[in-house]
């Protein structure tokens, strides 16, 4: 049970005095899973992405490009669009006493426009200013304000992820109410370790870390989130040590099979198995094969081949008259290895079933029975699989596709779907060598560290983006000739609307070159809409796939060669490496493009250099690891780390090396958290959501 003082923190959002009924709404979706209320612990350990600085308060003439400012300057002429040129931008010209500029509105309202900069008035007006033909110009200000306006504005403001519909505001009022709502918690930390890393208390680093005051506060080196990730860190170093103590206790099934299902699929393979996959292979017969339970590891970048790994493993234990299920994190994934098991699967008689939240009713009542009847042998599936009342007739092994979106719990959810279930977890997300231990420390592990033989390398490129045009030239001459490819809008946290307006603006530009040969997909469609889509492209129907970042996890069309990555500098290391192992995935010769928008970063610099020069993700691990132990702020978050919500295993890998010391230490003097300091560490457990940790705790 969680303990009381926690209670606040487990409360809804929409229980927050200030947030309706609508905005709740908008808190769910941003916030909470599928189905799922948004509590006010997901509010708080939603972290601000960026932070508007508006100290600056510049004459026209100095202003830095580029740099948000605060201008103040009197309107002198309103440039409205005229007659044909309708949707050209309507223009202001603004002046003080050092200089003139143009403030810039594409599709403005004049009305809004006369209203809120009248000729002859003047007003504080926050933006970036930028040159343009040689012009200065600020294109749509954030804020247009007159003197109380502009005493009301924070000289700081933080931004945060957003979905549409929501506003800022409504998350800095919410926020503003969780952290008054937070109750006084026992220190879990060491206060030696807290002092030797001048680290702040929780209360204090969450109100850091939502009102960030510089740039640099937005850093995982900055004290508040360094504080922040130390307590998630601590909360799943000790919450793996205890399931991993437990696992090793626990009695397992022998799933040895005889290999006559196995044989029949591998001798069907057009091709011979890796030495790296006869590795995993026979680590994970042996685990099978003993009476001990399995909890497996296999970590393989883009096109190792786990999934054919998976399909023997499923199969030996088919063998013994058992069933397997396969747990993805999305609808197209899960789809996808069901497109991908059942040809290896059901020619040896072995029967596959898809399971989704998308059945209707009555469809999954009948697969729930069939499963239940054991008519069903492996099981492809969403969340849905793990739903309480789902029951298996046998399930002898579970297999986690993580892709870093499962953390322990769900593992242990569907393992405690049958009895005594061997799991087997598989990841795409490289992990440097050096971290893979601690952060997967409850589980044994194998590495597909060899890709198949006869791929051709992908020949990486950056470019920048003024040469776009040679880079759609050069795609009209290969989807000419039958290619597909996709193009990839980058995502830009702060405002989702902009970034679907940028990836619709393209899908638009390349549809005047390519007409209907184009596809668009994002993160806002439908599950069905997403489906439609990623069928045209893997049909060849649509040709050319724009797609905001939600291509990145896994998706499969061997067709696709060429990739094409625009404003690759958002990215970081790992995120481009994934994009880009979506093509070399058949025989012919792959491409990727960088289209980058200097001026770089040396940091921006360091990962397009070494993304051109290798495509080992292990290696490209260890260099992320290297570039972000270096402190850069990265304007778009990273793909996250298994279950980890404000840690982020590269950037903070030595808070996880102190985390781990302490937890061992913690569990050798006191293995009950029964001390003082013991009792604090419960209240971490479960403020972490590790609940299932203390749950074995208590059974022993
Ligand atoms: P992953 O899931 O690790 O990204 P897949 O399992 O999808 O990789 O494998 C990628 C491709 O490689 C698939 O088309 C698969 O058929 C093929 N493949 C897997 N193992 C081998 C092998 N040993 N030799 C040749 N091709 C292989
Ligand atoms: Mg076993």
């Amino acid at each position: 049970m969680r303990p009381d003082i926690l209670a606040p923190l487990f409360g809804r959002v929409a229980a927050l005095p200030g947030v309706g009924p609508k905005t709740a709404k908008l808190f769910d979706r941003l916030l909470a899973r599928p189905g799922a209320e948004a509590r006010v612990v997901d509010l708080l350990f939603h972290l601000p992405t960026n932070v508007v600085d508006r100290s600056q308060r510049p004459k026209i003439a100095e202003a830095p490009m580029d740099t948000m400012v605060v201008i103040k300057a009197t309107v002198v002429e309103h440039r409205r669009p005229q007659g044909r040129f309708a949707r050209a931008p309507f223009r202001v010209l603004v002046e003080d006493e050092t200089g003139d500029i143009e403030l810039v509105f594409f599709l403005a309202n004049p009305d809004w426009i006369e209203r809120s900069l009248p000729i002859g008035g003047t007003r504080w007006i926050s933006g970036r200013i930028e040159l343009y033909d040689g012009r200065r110009q600020m294109v749509h200000p954030d804020r247009v304000l007159d003197e109380a306006g502009l005493a009301r504005l924070p000289p700081f403001e933080a931004v945060y992820g957003l979905t549409e519909g929501l506003q800022t505001r409504y998350v800095l009022r919410a926020t503003e109410e969780a952290m008054t709502r937070l109750p006084a918690l026992p220190e879990w930390q060491e206060p030696s370790v807290l002092a030797a890393n001048k680290l702040p208390a929780f209360a204090e680093a969450l109100r850091g870390a939502h009102r960030p005051e510089s740039a640099s506060a937005l850093s995982p080196q900055h004290p508040a989130r360094q504080r922040l990730a130390l307590d998630e860190l601590l909360a799943s170093q000790l919450a793996l040590r205890l399931v991993r103590a437990k696992m090793r206790r626990l009695p397992g099934r022998e799933n040895r099979g005889d290999g006559r299902l196995s044989h029949a699929i591998e001798s069907a393979l057009p091709y011979s198995l890796t030495s790296a996959q006869q590795r995993a292979l026979a680590d994970i017969r042996a685990d099978l094969g003993s009476d001990k339970r399995m909890l497996r590891l296999v970590q393989g970048d883009v096109g190792s081949g786990k999934t054919i790994v998976a399909a023997l493993a499923m199969a030996s234990v088919a063998e013994c008259g058992r069933q397997s299920a396969l747990m993805a994190p999305t609808e197209i994934l899960a789809r996808q290895h069901y497109e991908r098991l059942a040809p290896l699967l059901e020619p040896v008689g072995l029967r596959v079933a898809l399971l989704t939240g998308r059945l209707k009713a009555s469809e999954r009542a009948a697969l729930h029975a069939a499963i239940g009847a054991g008519e069903i042998d492996v099981v492809v599936g969403t969340h849905a699989l793990v739903q309480t009342d789902l029951a298996f007739h046998d399930l002898g092994l579970a297999v986690v596709d993580e892709q870093h979106r499962f953390g322990v719990q769900q593992r242990l959810a569907l393992g405690s779907k049958g009895e005594a279930v061997d799991v087997l977890v598989m990841t795409a997300t490289p992990i440097p060598r050096t971290l893979a231990l601690t952060a997967f420390g409850d589980m044994d592990s194998s590495a597909l560290d060899e890709k198949p033989p006869g791929r051709t390398p992908i020949s990486t490129r950056a470019l920048p983006a003024s040469r776009i045009g040679e880079v759609v030239a050069g795609l009209q001459r290969a989807l000419a000739q039958g290619a597909r490819a996709y193009w990839v809008c980058p995502l830009v946290e702060e405002n989702e609307d902009l970034d679907l307006a940028a990836a619709e603006e393209r899908a638009a530009d390349l549809r005047r070159y390519f007409g209907d040969a184009v596809g668009l997909l994002h993160g806002r469609m439908k599950g069905s809409e997403k489906d439609a889509v990623m069928e045209a492209f893997q049909r060849g129907d649509a040709r050319l796939l724009v797609a905001t970042t939600v291509i990145e996890v896994g998706v499969d069309v061997p067709e696709a060669t060429i990739m094409v990555i625009e404003h690759a500098e958002r990215f970081g290391l790992a995120q481009l490496h994934q994009l880009r192992g979506r093509v070399g995935r058949g025989t012919g010769q792959s491409s990727c493009l960088l289209l980058y928008k200097g001026p770089l970063s040396e940091t921006a610099k360091a990962r397009l250099t070494i993304i051109r020069q290798t495509e080992d993700g292990f290696r490209i691990a260890e260099e992320d690891l290297r570039l972000r132990g270096e402190g850069e702020i990265l304007g778009t978050r990273q793909a996250g780390m298994p279950g980890f919500r404000l840690a982020d295993l590269t950037a903070h890998a030595r808070l996880l090396a102190i985390a781990r010391d302490d937890a061992e230490l913690i569990l050798r003097r006191d293995p009950e958290l029964s001390s003082e300091r013991g009792k604090a560490l419960r209240v971490l457990l479960y403020l972490f959501e590790r609940d299932e940790a203390i749950r074995l705790l208590r059974a022993g």
